[in-house]
Formats: structure tokens, sequence, C-alpha cells
């Protein structure tokens, strides 16, 4: 069968003939793989800054936001069934007796950092035509999802900050007020950082949890991703024309930063207009660029006067992926345009030069595998 893979040693990206996969376990499921998106980790990768063969293997097959279809199961198998459409899950548990996360099926918080992720760290992703593995890590999808269900993945970071973000908030009186017979107010006011798709899904999550949500990004006005965030009645800010400072000014009190750029000077340029009582989640990983000066007298200052919280995010489990499924459908319906034209290109698998380290432009790009 056909796979995407990089070779480190040689600093190659290429199309590369794998023996297809075959069910060895009877909790085994092999899937056709139908598509894959791009994202920036697939060109860090590609770039050799990120991602680690198998051990034993020169290569590694790169792919992580994927959609497949059953097309075998073993004996055992009870979760899914042939024909079923599922996206799987990335991240699989370190070998460890005492890390309680990865025992408990939660490997998206190990603690001992041996944790492999397909198509990233020491296990072949999803960019080939087959792939096979446990059951435990496919959630199953409807069949009505299927154009956008590649987009499942990238939402579940989204989703996975946004069930801490309830959680932590938790801790104080956080829900907006009701008054009998009116719609529910907005009362709180989000800050996206970025407009890549990471950004754009957070953004759609934050409108559909009842945020006024405002993004802030680069590239100025008209563009794509601007049109987006109008259709979804989120509000985009462009750094062209607006300082951090007008930025934060136009959101009012900022009750929660999602960030996600990756871009550590901006980050914390609005950690320092974070509101009272505001949460602020990261979940881009910046490349190493070197020290940024920050007032942290003023940042400790707030974050203990303004009841902050601060936290960072990484991958998902079972329970943001199920949520991803559900809130897709949701804003399928919702927002059917601005959902399909997050997905700017369908390419064959030779386009993946151009794609991964070429300068492909676009929202969110996929390959089709099969
Ligand atoms: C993936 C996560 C993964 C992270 C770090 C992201 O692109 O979506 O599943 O944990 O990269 O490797």
């Amino acid at each position: 069968m056909r796979a995407i893979a990089v070779t480190p040693a040689i600093k190659q990206v290429s199309i590369i003939d794998q023996p297809e996969p075959g069910i060895s376990s009877p909790t085994d499921v092999k899937l056709r793989m139908i598509e894959a998106g791009i994202c920036g980790t697939d060109k860090e990768i590609c770039a050799f800054e990120y991602g680690t063969p198998p051990v034993g293997s020169e290569h590694l097959v790169i792919g992580h936001e994927s959609l497949g279809e059953v097309i075998e199961v073993g004996a055992a198998v009870t979760r899914v069934r042939v024909g079923d459409l599922v996206v799987p899950m990335v991240r699989r548990p370190c070998p460890h007796r005492h890390c309680m996360a990865c025992l408990s099926g939660r490997q998206d918080f190990c603690f001992t950092g041996d944790f492999t992720e397909r198509g990233i760290k020491q296990q072949h992703g999803f960019m080939a035509q087959y792939i096979v593995d446990d059951e435990i890590y496919m959630v199953p999808v409807p069949q009505e999802l299927r154009d956008v269900a590649v987009l499942v993945e990238p939402l579940t970071i989204a989703e996975k900050a946004l069930i801490q973000v309830w959680d932590v908030q938790q801790r104080l009186p956080w829900r907006c007020p009701t008054e009998p017979g009116k719609a529910q107010a907005h009362c709180r006011r989000a800050a996206v950082l970025g407009a890549g798709p990471v950004g754009l899904l957070g953004a759609m999550a934050l409108v559909n949890s009842g945020f006024d949500t405002y993004v802030y990004a680069r590239e100025s006005v008209p563009n794509p991703k601007a049109e987006v965030l109008t259709m979804i009645g989120a509000k985009y800010v462009s750094a062209e024309t607006a300082s951090v400072d007008d930025f934060a000014h136009q959101v009012g009190n900022v009750d929660l930063v999602y960030e996600a750029t990756g871009a550590s000077r901006l980050a914390f340029d609005m950690i320092q207009r974070l509101g009272t009582n505001g949460i602020f989640v990261f979940t881009g990983v910046p490349g190493r660029k070197g020290p940024v000066e920050v007032d942290t007298d003023l940042m400790m200052r707030n974050l203990v006067l303004k009841n902050q919280v601060v936290f960072g995010t990484v991958n998902a489990g079972r329970n943001a992926f199920e949520r991803s499924i559900l809130d897709i459908g949701i804003f399928t319906k919702r927002w059917p345009r601005a959902v399909k034209s997050l997905i700017t290109g369908r390419f064959p698998m030779e386009a993946h030069r151009e794609l991964l380290v070429g300068g492909a432009s676009g929202i969110k790009n996929v390959i089709q595998l099969n």
C-alpha cells in the first residue's frame, strides 16, 4: 500500500510502499483511510523540526487528522462494525504501571512523557491507504458527517480546552444571568489569538457555547478567514490595523483567551490584558526563538488581584473526540457554508510535496488516500 512518510536521516518526504497492515488481535480494527488533514505539526515534521520514527524504523508515516472506513474487525470487536466511519484517536499510552493517566485511558494527560502519538512520535500515522489499531482508539462518526469529519481531530483541541475551562470556572459564579422569557444573554467575552484551523474551530466552539467571540490575527481584511468568522457571528480584528491594546479594548473584560498561534510574544502581550476572573488557554507550541521581555510584576499582580488562571492543553481524550463529533454536527447545521469553507482543497497523494513543504495556501488542506 502507499503512504506518505518522512525519513529524517536523509531529510526526505516521499510516498513509500509499505506492507498492508493486518488484524493481529481480536480487538483490532482495520480501516481503509478516506482522507487526512494537514496541520502545522505535519509541516514541522516535514521540516525535520519535530517527529520521531518508530523504534527500529528509518521512516515515520505521518498524518494524525483523519477519517477512515471500517473494512474488517477482529472477533472480539464490539464498538464498531464494517462500513462504519471512524476517526482514530492520536495518542497511545506509556508503558509505566505508575502512570495513573495512561492507566485510566487518559494518555492525553500522560505523566511520564513516554506516550507515543500516531504520525508524530514513534508510531506510524494515518496518511496511508490502510491502518490497523485497537477498537478502543476508534471513535465512530455518523455517515452524514463524511464531508467534514476530517475536522474532528483539530476541533478536539478546543473541545478539551473548553471542558477544562468549564471545570476550572466552577470556582466562581460563571453562568450568565437569565431573565424569564428572554433568550440567555451573552455575558462572557472570548478573545482568540490566531485564525488558522485551530483558531477558527476554537472560535466556532466558543460562539456555540455562548461567548461573544473576537479573533485577532495577522492578515488584513478582507480575507477568507475573516469571512468565515463573519458567517458565524464572531468579529475579526486584524493586527494590521489594531494593536493588542486596541484589540483588548474592543473585547472589553477579557473573560477567556484561547491562544492558537504558537507566538509567545503575542501571547504574553495578551496575558497582560486578561480580565477579572479571566482564564487564559495556551494551545500553540512555539519554536525556540529566544527570550522576550515581559512585565512580570504586572502579570503577577493581575493573576492574584484579578483571580486569573493560565493553563496549557495538548492532545485530547475520548470525551473531547465525542464532543467534537457532536459539535461538528451542530456547526454544520448552524453554519453550513462556514464549515465547508474551512476545507479549502482536497488533493491526491502526489500533491503531498507542495502541501507539506511547499507554499500551499488555504485554511485546511486535505489529502485523499483512497
Ligand atoms: C496534535 C496532537 C498532538 C500534538 C503534539 C498536535 O498537532 O493534534 O494530537 O498531541 O500535536 O504532538
